[in-house]
């Protein structure tokens, strides 16, 4: 488990745990959702014309047989189990779809291909949702690195820059829980929600909270997101916001400093608050934002690269390019785990208060 601070981080972490350790497939709520299913399948069923032809009839039935299955399974302990192998169908896959029945290694040749086709399809669709890499905005630079581990990713990261005189930056970076597709949805999901709420003005704090008991009401229980959310003003002035993420490091001339988490994971209670810290960099100074890809990429014996070691590859680094700060700390992160491929997706982003043009936009 990485070092952490504040009593926020620890519990926001101990939450994460915990609810890593919870199944989805034996939630409650996966229950109520097949039971919804069935009552509109019913509904369904009951106003076809008697007069249609069977082959309409047919395919309702058959799902209505397949969702009493599920709910039956359910009842009797046996659901999740792979029909073919009696080996368990994973976990986010049943979050997908609560009626599959096989495991991934026990799908004919036909289905893989169609499920290749269709991850194949969210990664473009993922690709397509992330800002440009290198962005500018007034005197702050940024730039990041995205690299999911597998064909989709579950990092979320996002830049929106406000319009207009004031118009501030808003920068975003998270990790939702689970793998694979179900990961990479909540990934999108959390992507169209901030894009929305980042146009109506909201206070920092406001938006967070507003975020929170939206993702709340829309996930089923057992899915959240930790997320650092930040805005870049005028002068250096930033200020952040840290669903029980890991620490974000500001690097000034002075050391780095390390701003922790200021409230829970987002999706675990929908009235959760959080707290917005307030920094000021100084031209030269930044921000480094990462997901765990990074600090827990492990080396031949099994040891965390760990927060400190982000730390310390940062400290020397004071005015280095974002660009730059970014590469140096992957070659590190790479050095460490002896190039082996990342189990965990990996995302990286540094915002720097500019050094050439900082006079230019200071009041
Ligand atoms: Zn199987």
């Amino acid at each position: 488990m990485p070092e952490s601070d504040s009593a926020a981080t620890q519990t926001a972490r101990v939450s994460v745990t915990e609810m890593k350790t919870v199944p989805g497939i034996s939630d409650p709520y996966l229950r109520e959702q097949l039971e919804k299913r069935r009552d509109s399948l019913r509904v369904a069923i009951s106003t076809i014309p008697l007069t249609d032809a069977p082959h309409t009839f047919a395919p309702f039935h058959k799902l209505l047989a397949d969702v009493d299955l599920a709910i039956r399974n359910m009842e009797e302990g046996t659901y999740g189990t792979c029909d073919e192998c009696e080996g368990t169908v994973e976990s986010e896959r049943l979050i997908m779809d609560p009626l599959a029945r096989l495991c991934l290694d026990c799908l004919s040749s036909d289905e893989q291909r169609a499920l290749e086709r269709d991850l194949e399809l969210a990664s473009h669709v993922q690709r397509g949702l992330l800002p440009e890499t290198d962005l500018r905005h007034r005197d702050w630079r940024v730039h990041y690195m995205y690299r999911p581990a597998g064909i989709v990713s579950g990092d979320y990261c996002d830049l929106i820059s406000g319009a207009g005189e004031e118009g501030q930056l808003l920068f975003l970076l998270g990790d939702v829980s689970g793998k694979g597709v179900a990961a990479a949805l909540l990934m999108t999901h959390l992507h169209a929600m901030f894009r929305a709420l980042s146009g109506i003005g909201l206070e920092l704090d406001r938006l967070m909270e507003m975020a929170n008991r939206m993702f709340c009401e829309s996930t089923i229980a057992g899915q959240f997101a930790t997320l650092v959310c930040g805005r870049a003003g005028r002068s250096g002035e930033i200020e952040i916001a840290s669903a029980g993420h890991f620490p974000v490091l500001h690097t000034s001339k002075g050391g780095v400093k390390r701003l922790d988490a200021t409230g829970l994971p987002l999706g675990l209670f929908s009235t959760s608050s959080y707290t917005v810290r307030r920094v000021r960099l100084e031209p030269g100074d930044s921000l480094l934002l990462f997901t765990d890809g990074i600090s827990e990429a492990r080396d031949n014996s099994g040891e965390e690269y760990g927060i400190a070691a982000i730390s310390r590859a940062t400290a020397g680094r004071h005015g280095w390019e974002p660009k730059d700060l970014v590469e140096a700390c992957l070659a590190d992160v790479e050095k460490h785990s002896s190039g082996r491929r990342p189990v965990d997706d990996q995302t990286v982003m540094v915002i720097q208060r500019g050094v050439a043009d900082a006079a230019a936009f200071n009041d």
